[in-house]
């Protein structure tokens, strides 16, 4: 309600602000947890809460009239189309050089995203987050982060013979014939569903292609493991539909938190004032970046240190296809949830996810989700003239991401006797180049702020989300962000709440 005092408010309800939302309440703090995005809990007409992938309606992007496919062709056909204006699960939010996609709703990220549940290899843990102690992370808070995301492994004989992934056992055998290090990876995906699906004994969801919109079923989303602690607690109050708009300093000491709630058309409807003791910023790298530097730039928060939004990176995000020989067919049902991961990382700055395209028919390519080591950091500014942050990112910046990716591709064409597909992301265009689903930094950690996330220039501000990490993790990024999250709730918890 408008006027609430609260000790603890959490801008965003993805990884980060799940994880900090579920220990400051353990710890016996109270929790206002704010989302801008719905709280998909609830089944729409046709029964279902979820939008399959193939068949988009207006639950599935972010204040959209028409949908923007990460694959924008099939075959020659431009895929998208046009859909109510709706507050939907997947924002594609552009910006000059770049289209950030990024899950809107109670969960963030984790009610659209493939649940691959990555670690980096500790080696290139160093090169990931500089000033972290690896041992911490590697003995304690990934394990914890694993273990609280309900990160489970396939079973690998299941998987040699399962038909939904012929396209990963394709992808294996022509990373294998070529050379190249390759690994089973885990996933956030319940397995024993996903073979009851095979089976026929449960409703499909993975085998159903879902996953852009959402998973109806099988997925285990931060709904169903952080934030259904948090609530176990009695002490978590979630807010979705509202959007933090500013935070500044208040007379009496902690924090002005000004919230627009908004209707499912996007409107504003109601604005909310509440003071909190302690502002956790978790609206993902995007978003937590765009609140510091407007808020910096417009007078609230004017000593956030000049680092808060810097360092933005894109994980070198780069898509492509192969085009198969007709005797390497990929299968016409393939789960949504990848498995198998190319490690190329060490020689050619490449880790690759064998990707599935879930079409329902025969397709004989091959996808992949390259993250490769595209060096390139941007920054967002504020520009007072339209009110809007924007982003220095540059296209041409891929071009390094396309070349570490070629590092794998070329090589597998080559001996495979096999050309790229042109047809995925517009007429005779092989990379997509113009996206990322991973955005990281922006609220550097020992820049923006200090070693645990504390904002530099304000006591009892802080980030806890991706925003923290300088721009890559050499892999999927969400079992990082979680773990991080983690060891620096951890920290925060024991010091700042005990002077308190
Ligand atoms: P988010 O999860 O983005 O959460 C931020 C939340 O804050 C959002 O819910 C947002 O609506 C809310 N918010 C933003 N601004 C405000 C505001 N002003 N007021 C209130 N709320 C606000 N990663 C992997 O590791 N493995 C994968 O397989 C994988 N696949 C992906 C597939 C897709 C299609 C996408 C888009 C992403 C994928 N990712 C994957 C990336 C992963 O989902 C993100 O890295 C992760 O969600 C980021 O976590 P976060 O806590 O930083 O922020």
């Amino acid at each position: 309600a408008s006027g609430a005092r609260v000790q603890a408010l959490v801008i965003g309800s993805g990884y980060g602000g799940s994880v900090a939302a579920l220990r400051l309440a353990e710890a016996g703090v109270e929790v206002h947890l704010v989302e801008m995005g719905m709280a998909w809990d609830t089944p729409d007409a046709d029964g279902t809460i979820f939008a399959n992938t193939t068949r988009p309606d207006r639950r599935s992007y972010w204040l959209r009239t028409r949908t923007k496919q990460p694959l924008s062709n099939f075959l020659g056909f431009p895929l998208d189309k046009d859909v109510p204006r709706y507050t939907g699960i997947l924002d594609a939010e552009d910006f000059s050089g770049i289209t950030v996609y990024q899950g809107r709703g109670v969960g963030g990220g984790s009610l659209v995203n493939g649940g691959m549940a990555v670690t980096p290899r500790r080696e290139h843990f160093g090169a990931v987050l500089p000033t972290v102690d690896a041992g911490e992370m590697y003995d304690r808070y990934y394990p914890r982060a694993r273990a609280g995301l309900g990160v489970n492994e396939v079973d690998p004989d299941w998987w040699e013979a399962a038909d939904c992934y012929r396209y990963a056992r394709v992808g294996r055998k022509h990373a294998e014939r070529s050379g190249f290090p390759h690994l089973l990876v885990p996933n956030v995906y319940d397995f024993a569903y996903m073979e009851r699906e095979a089976a026929g004994d449960v409703p499909r969801s993975a085998l159903d292609g879902e996953i852009l919109y959402g998973n109806n079923h099988g997925k285990r989303s931060l709904q169903k493991t952080y934030l259904a602690r948090a609530r176990e607690t009695g002490r978590v109050t979630v807010s979705p539909l509202h959007r933090v708009a500013s935070v500044a300093p208040a007379a009496d000491g902690g924090y002005t938190v000004v919230i627009e709630q908004l209707d499912t058309g996007g409107q504003r409807t109601a604005t909310k004032t509440v003071t909190a003791r302690r502002v956790f910023f978790a609206a993902g790298s995007v978003g937590t970046s765009k609140l510091l530097t407007k808020l910096r730039a417009t007078g609230a928060l004017p000593a956030l240190s000049a680092e808060a939004g810097k360092g933005w990176g894109d994980n070198g995000n780069v898509m492509c296809g192969r085009a198969n020989h007709l005797w390497d067919p990929t299968g016409s049902l393939q789960s949504a949830m990848p498995t198998l991961g190319i490690d190329n990382w060490g020689a050619g700055g490449a880790f690759a996810e064998v990707a599935p395209l879930p079409t329902g028919i025969e397709t004989y390519a091959s996808f992949y989700l390259s993250i490769t080591d595209n060096p390139h950091r941007a920054e967002f500014t504020w520009n007072a003239a339209t009110e809007t942050v924007e982003l220095s990112w540059q296209r041409a910046w891929k071009q390094r991401s396309v070349e570490m990716a070629k590092s794998l591709f070329d090589r597998i064409n080559k001996k495979e006797g096999t050309i790229y597909r042109t047809d995925l992301f517009g007429t005779y265009k092989i990379w997509g180049d113009h996206l990322t689903y991973h955005p990281l930094g922006g609220a550097v950690l020992d820049r923006a702020t200090d070693n645990v996330g504390r904002l530099r220039g304000y006591e009892g501000l802080y980030a806890i989300d991706g925003s923290l990490i300088p721009g890559n993790t050499t892999v999927n990024p969400f079992v990082t962000i979680t773990a991080l999250a983690e060891r620096n709730i951890e920290k925060i918890v024991a010091t700042d709440l005990r002077m308190s």
